[in-house]
C-alpha cells in the first residue's frame, strides 16, 4: 500500500513546503481519506484517477478544497466523484458546504455524462469497500463526529486516526486487526498547550504517549500528522524526546510504502 500525504502550500517557487496545514492522504494515487488539499496538490494523472474521497469529519482542514476538486472535474467526470461518510458529516456537507451559498449542490447535479458527486453513507464499525480497499469506520473522541479508519488492502492494513483525543473503541479495532503495518495518528499541539488540546479534542506528544499504551501491536511504523504549524518545531522535538521506537513525524509529499 502506498500513502502519501499531500502537501498543503509551497513555496514561492512552487516547491511543496513541510507544513501540514491541511489533510488529505492519498493510497494507492487512487483513495483519498479527507480533502483539505486534494484541489491543490495531487498530479493531473492522480486526478484522472480519484473518484473514492472519505471524509472522516466536517472540519475545514479536511475539506477546503474538496469543493474546488469536484468543480474542476465537473466537465470531464464519466462517473461521479463518490464521498463516503457518516449521515452526520453528509448532513454537514450538505447543510454547511454544497448548500448553494457557500457552493452548489454538486449532488443534484449533472454533466453530459450523468451525476457528479454521489454520497456513499458509512457506519461505525461495519466494514465497507472503497475501490480495492476494505475499510472499517471507528468512532473518535473529537468535537464534532469523526472516524478513525483501519484501512487494508488484502496484505497490508494502515490504521488512521487524524483529529482526535482520548478514545478506547479505536484502539480496539486497531488491536483486533490480524497485523498492522503502520498508524498515522495526530499530535496537533505542544506540550504547553495541554488545555487547548484537550477541550479542541486533540494530542500533545505526552497525551499520545499515554495513548499509544492501549496499542497491542510491536514493529510497526507509527507517524505523528496534523501538527499545528505555528508549533511545528517544539512539537518535533517534544515527539524526538518521547523515545519510541518507529515513532516519526510523517513528511507531506514523500510516498510511504507498507
Ligand atoms: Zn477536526
Ligand atoms: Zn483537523
Amino acid at each position: 500500500m502506498r500513502i502519501q500525504l499531500l502537501p498543503s502550500t509551497f513555496d514561492s517557487h512552487g516547491h511543496a513546503t513541510p507544513e501540514q496545514r491541511l489533510t488529505c492522504f492519498l493510497i494507492d494515487e487512487r483513495v483519498a481519506v479527507d480533502a483539505g488539499s486534494i484541489a491543490l496538490a495531487l498530479s493531473g494523472e492522480q486526478r484522472e484517477q480519484v473518484r473514492d474521497i472519505i471524509v472522516t469529519h466536517p472540519h475545514m482542514d479536511h475539506i477546503a478544497s474538496l469543493p474546488i476538486f469536484i468543480d474542476d472535474l465537473f466537465p470531464t467526470l464519466k462517473s461521479p466523484v463518490r464521498i463516503y461518510a457518516t449521515p452526520e458529516v453528509i448532513s454537514s456537507l450538505e447543510r454547511d458546504i454544497f448548500n448553494w451559498n457557500v457552493y452548489p449542490r454538486f449532488s443534484e447535479l449533472k454533466n453530459d455524462f450523468g451525476p457528479v458527486m454521489e454520497y456513499v453513507p458509512i457506519h461505525v464499525g461495519q466494514d465497507f469497500k472503497a475501490a480495492h480497499l476494505t475499510i472499517t469506520a471507528v468512532a473518535v473522541n473529537h468535537i464534532v463526529p469523526t472516524v478513525g479508519l483501519l484501512v487494508s488492502d488484502g496484505k497490508t492494513t494502515v490504521a488512521f486516526s487524524s483529529d482526535t483525543s482520548e478514545t478506547e473503541e479505536f484502539w480496539e479495532i486497531v488491536n483486533r486487526a490480524p497485523s498492522l503495518q503502520a498508524l498515522l495518528i495526530e499530535a496537533s499541539f505542544p506540550d504547553s498547550m495541554a488545555q487547548l488540546a484537550e477541550v479542541s479534542r486533540h494530542f500533545t506528544p505526552a497525551s499520545l504517549k499515554r495513548e499509544l499504551s492501549k496499542l497491542h501491536h510491536n514493529g510497526l511504523d507509527i507517524l505523528a500528522v496534523h501538527i499545528k504549524p505555528a508549533y511545528r518545531e517544539t512539537i518535533i522535538q517534544e515527539l524526538e524526546s518521547l523515545q519510541i521506537p518507529q515513532l516519526g513525524v510523517m513528511e507531506s509529499g514523500k510516498i510511504y510504502e507498507w
